[in-house]
């Protein structure tokens, strides 16, 4: 980070402008909306400047001298003399005063960012003067985004800061009571534009609070194949407001960083081997830390419904009396299916999709009778097979279909990494499906699609553009 942004109360404190222009007017009028003490100093002064003058600036028609810096908080040079420019950054250099010189970064000790105003709530922009433009597209979008009202409600928020304070002595009670009133009607009341009504709601608010976070909630949420784009809002919103983040493996450093910074984080990772003894510790931390009252987010890889174990962990939870609701996310095969243009269905080659795991004990010693999968009907024609964590068992699934009628020659894809910057997909036939992954080195993970379908991949990835983040 080249800057740190700070906001600073510019109140009666001097400040310098070196220059009497354009650009000086502008600056003067952004310091001036921040009640600085501005003097502005240069031979020649524009009649903006001048209309100013003296009620909210001082004037100085003289050449720039280093002593005009003392005692300045900031100084701005706003000249088009480059060697006067210099001056006056050697000289706040020399008094350790924080000096910008207009269009020159590197002269620059700090900078104007772009301003989203919704004062008391100011979002400042910055891109360290190397993009100003990008910058402004962003306040923009941002502009748009945030309703007007926002100020009011931070505003209403301020006045009532110190009666919460008194009402609530808890700070974990504060938090909830906040996060339930400014995510409430309030919005509605304040865009109608009726403050006394806001007030009024607001008062009513607090007067009622019942208490919350007393009650543990777990939020099973999933996170997605790994591309944070592809979070829905709903699991970010449940992401930036949970005191504690239980996630797993799968879920990548992008995603985890969208996470509220000062959330508690468990990580929950579990690799292959004893799976059984890690879920139940799993179950075991969410109950632990609903029971303490908490709002978990209990992130998930892809969608918490498919072969993620969201459901036991609901059992889990229904069993000790504990609430719980479900985000959905974008499941691998939906992930891997769009980031390798590979549709999963299509009229001519598939009328129907079907998501395996291949880490059940498909054919292993320990298999039950109900655990075997339905060979004869995962072998048949038409359909698409997408094998979940089927890399290690890929030579038997390939044995067992081909066993139960399906052609050796159907077309097979292996995504590793979907919708991830180190996406790789490999392509090639179902006889051949353990060989691929052997000599690709496949890794985790990787997602198995069997079908036709991968026929239409061919076709159409000459002019496909992965989104890949
Ligand atoms: N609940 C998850 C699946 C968890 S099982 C979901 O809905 O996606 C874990 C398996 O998902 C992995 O072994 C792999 O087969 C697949 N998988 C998850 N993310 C993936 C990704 N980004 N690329 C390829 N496969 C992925």
């Amino acid at each position: 980070m080249e800057f740190l942004p700070i906001f600073a109360r510019l109140t009666n404190k001097p400040v310098l402008v070196v220059g009497g222009g354009d650009v000086a007017y502008r600056k003067v009028q952004s310091l001036l909306q921040a009640n600085a003490a501005v003097t502005v100093v240069a031979p020649r002064i524009c009649e903006e400047l001048v209309a100013m003058a003296p009620d909210k600036l001082t004037l100085l028609y003289e050449e720039f001298h280093a002593a005009l810096v003392k005692g300045k908080r900031l100084v701005i040079a706003a000249t088009e003399k480059e060697e006067v420019n210099q001056s006056v950054f050697k000289a706040a250099e020399q008094a350790n005063v924080l000096v910008n010189v207009v269009d020159d970064p590197q002269r620059c000790q700090f900078v104007f960012p772009s301003i989203v105003d919704r004062s008391p709530m100011i979002i400042a922009i910055s891109t360290g003067g190397s993009a100003p433009v990008l910058g402004r597209i962003y306040k923009e979008k941002l502009e748009q985004w945030i309703p007007r009202y926002t100020g009011a409600m931070a505003q209403l928020a301020g006045s009532f800061r110190s009666q919460v304070k008194q009402t609530l002595n808890d700070f974990k009670q504060r938090r909830h009571f906040w996060e339930s009133a400014l995510r409430s009607k309030l919005s509605v009341v304040l865009a109608s534009g009726d403050m006394a009504a806001a007030h009024k709601e607001m008062q009513h608010q607090l007067d009622n609070w019942q208490g919350g976070g007393g009650k543990g909630h777990v939020h099973l949420v999933g996170g997605g194949p790994g591309d944070p784009d592809l979070l829905t809002i709903k699991a970010l919103q449940i992401m930036q407001r949970s005191d504690v983040i239980v996630y797993d493996h799968l879920i990548s450093p992008e995603v985890l960083a969208l996470c509220r910074k000062d959330a508690e984080f468990i990580s929950v990772g579990k690799k292959a081997g004893n799976h059984s003894v890690a879920q139940m510790r799993i179950h075991k931390i969410l109950i632990e830390q609903a029971k303490m009252g908490k709002q978990i987010c209990r992130l998930k890889g892809g969608d918490p419904f498919i072969f993620g174990r969201g459901g036991e962990e609901a059992q889990a939870l229904v069993e000790e009396n504990i609430d719980f609701s479900v985000v959905p996310g974008i499941t691998a095969a939906s992930a891997c299916a769009a980031s390798a243009a590979i549709p999963l269905t299509h009229r001519d080659h598939a009328q129907s999709v079907q998501f395996i795991t291949g880490h059940c004990k498909i054919n292993s010693a320990s298999s039950v009778a109900g655990e075997q999968p339905d060979w004869a009907s995962l072998a048949q024609s038409k359909q698409t097979l997408v094998v979940y964590m089927g890399i290690i068992r890929s030579a038997d699934v390939k044995s067992n279909l081909i066993e139960h009628g399906r052609s050796p020659n159907t077309p097979v894809a292996i995504i590793e990494n979907g919708s991830r910057p180190e996406q790789r997909v490999v392509t090639g036939i179902l006889s051949e499906l353990d060989d691929l992954v052997a000599r690709e080195q496949i890794g985790s993970p990787a997602l198995i699609i069997i079908g036709d379908v991968v026929k239409v991949h061919a076709e159409i990835v000459k002019k496909f553009v992965a989104q890949l983040y």
